[in-house]
């Protein structure tokens, strides 16, 4: 489970995973939000209307589910988490903090990395950079990373993202001595 503060790097990390190492399922959550530019559905998100969503929360299709920040709903479809366990594949879920809590009471199993940027300034710069959100959206998502940066000691790893690949690499150790025990 990869959780961490807006812009840190989740994303890449994750991606970065997967092309040095296939055999890492990557959960595709569901989201009520808008594709950014270059987001494809069924790729980064399946991007679903709110009455879709309602109807996967209601059909209990989704292991945890959170309002992030206070804007759209993200969500994991279980279905696929399950068959990736029972493939006997390491599996990857990029989640925010509210999902991770609640994914921590469902599978206590799992392990839980916290991945954080070098510092606040670098985060800041991160997200400016990145160019995706407006003005108030980027004050909301810092709002919300500053609260998630205060939730480190929730997790059983941190992974500071100096360096994508590097991150990478860290996390895909973990993962191999997650399994044997
Ligand atoms: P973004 O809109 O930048 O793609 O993602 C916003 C936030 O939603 C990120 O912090 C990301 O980790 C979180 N997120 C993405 N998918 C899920 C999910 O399935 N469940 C939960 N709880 N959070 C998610």
């Amino acid at each position: 489970m990869l959780a961490g503060p807006t812009a840190v790097g989740k994303g890449t990390v994750a991606t970065a995973v997967r092309e040095r190492h296939p055999e890492v399922w990557l959960s595709v959550s569901a989201t009520t939000r808008a594709p950014r530019p270059g987001e494809v559905d069924g790729v980064h998100y399946l991007f679903v209307s709110d009455a879709e969503f309602d109807h996967m929360v209601e059909h209990d299709e989704l292991l945890e589910w959170a309002v992030v920040h206070r804007r759209a709903r993200y969500g994991t479809p279980r279905r696929p988490v399950e068959e990736a366990l029972a493939a006997g594949r390491p599996a990857m879920l990029e989640i925010d903090l509210q999902g991770a809590r609640l994914v921590r009471d469902s599978m206590p199993e799992a392990l839980f990395v916290f991945l954080k940027p070098p510092s606040w300034e670098e985060l800041v710069r991160r997200l400016v950079g990145r160019g995706t959100e407006t003005e108030e959206e980027r004050e909301r998502r810092l709002a919300t990373a500053r609260e998630e940066l205060a939730a480190e000691n929730e997790f059983d790893v941190t992974i500071v993202n100096h360096e994508v690949h590097a991150a990478a690499e860290e996390l895909v150790s973990l993962m191999t001595v997650d399994q044997g025990s």
